[in-house]
């Protein structure tokens, strides 16, 4: 598979990278089959989180016995300080089995709350930079689901890669972010490249990609056959045929009214509701394990919708003039029906 310089880092990465969400969901066989399974494919940028339970500990299952410089091994950390993120470094290293991680990022720092946060003079990013000259950490990188804080945290130079969302359906990037972070050198890694499996043409997903070399897809993969997919249309003609397109700008035409982009322009919430998670919170059924959604952050989150107060601040503020009121209130009647359907899971819990 075509290798791509992952911008100032200068690291040769595939194209297509693997996300390590949906590993989460397999049996710890599965997980392990499917790591390999696009290892065999010849990839070469795993990414994962601290976040993602139990894909860490996976993923280094999956790479045992292969030499270390052939993997481009990606986490992140959600820590805000110093103490946070040694934690969470020593906890990846361990849980990979590895002397180094070679992308370490600051997980979705999506306001300016964040921004100073990691920015603060002997916080995260002082903590990452230690890690650096210890060894622990080739390079620092940032996710991101707000692109004017992306490209504010593009400009400082501070880091070498960005990752934020960016599909067919959601490509604002492509406008200044992307020129941004070429400028700077800055490596650009498109996260939901299906749109947290909103989007389920996987051919016109992907052929999406091919007009960007310089940017690489981390799609979350949890059957090996997925895989398989994607590989068969990376390698099939790069051109969009034109039914291809015509069929892109019908699901963009479908889905850009009703879709939210989780870039929080619409905050804050009188009543403190995490809008974007909940305006997605069905995709999450297809990403995670069911029993994860029943109860913590999620269930905290989507449960605390039910405190809307209609003030309809937030639509006033949404660039896409989406109904969010209205979806919120859907969002919630699809939580109900997930909970009923998963009910016995519950119990066993
Ligand atoms: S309408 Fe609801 S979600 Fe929007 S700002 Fe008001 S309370 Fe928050
Ligand atoms: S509701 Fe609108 S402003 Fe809020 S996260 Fe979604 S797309 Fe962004």
């Amino acid at each position: 598979m075509d290798k791509i310089r992952l911008g100032r880092t200068n690291l040769m990465v595939t194209r297509l990278g693997f996300g390590g969400i949906p590993i989460q969901r397999d049996t710890e066989e599965e997980a392990i089959a499917v790591v390999k399974r696009c290892l065999e494919h010849g990839i070469n940028y795993l990414d994962t989180a601290n976040g993602y339970t139990n894909s860490e500990e996976r993923i280094g299952k999956a790479i045992q016995g292969r030499p270390r410089k052939d993997i481009v091994l990606a986490t992140k950390t959600q820590a805000r300080d110093r103490e946070g993120v040694e934690k969470h470094l020593k906890l990846s290293l361990k849980h990979m089995q590895v002397d180094y991680i070679d992308v370490y990022q600051f997980h979705n720092i999506s306001d300016k709350k964040g921004m100073d946060a990691i920015l603060a003079p002997g916080g995260p990013l002082d903590t990452a930079r230690d890690a650096q000259k210890a060894g622990l950490i080739r390079h620092i990188g940032i996710t991101s689901h707000n692109w004017d804080v992306a490209k504010q945290l593009v400009a400082t130079d501070h880091f070498s890669t960005i990752m934020v969302p960016f599909n067919f359906v959601t490509r604002e990037p492509a406008d200044d972010l992307l020129p941004l972070a070429r400028k700077h050198d800055v490596g650009f890694i498109a996260m939901k490249p299906l749109n947290g499996g909103a989007l389920d043409n996987i051919n016109i997903a992907f052929k999406f990609f091919l007009q960007f070399p310089d940017v690489i897809t981390i799609p979350g993969i949890e059957k090996p056959h997925e895989i398989d997919e994607i590989i068969k249309v990376i390698n099939g003609p790069a051109e969009l045929t034109r039914a291809e397109r015509e069929e892109m700008e019908r699901i963009r035409s479908t889905m850009g009214n009703r879709f939210c982009r989780r870039c929080d322009y619409c905050q804050p919430c009188n009543a403190g509701i995490p809008i974007s998670v909940v305006m997605s919170s069905f995709t999450f059924e297809r990403r995670l394990p069911p029993e994860s959604l029943l109860t913590g952050w999620f269930h905290d989150a989507i449960t605390k919708a039910k405190d809307c107060i209609e003030c309809g601040e937030c639509e006033t503020r949404c660039p896409y003039h989406l109904p969010i009121r209205d979806m919120i209130q859907e969002q919630l009647q699809w939580y109900r029906e997930f909970c009923k359907k998963y009910s016995h899971l519950a119990k066993q819990s």
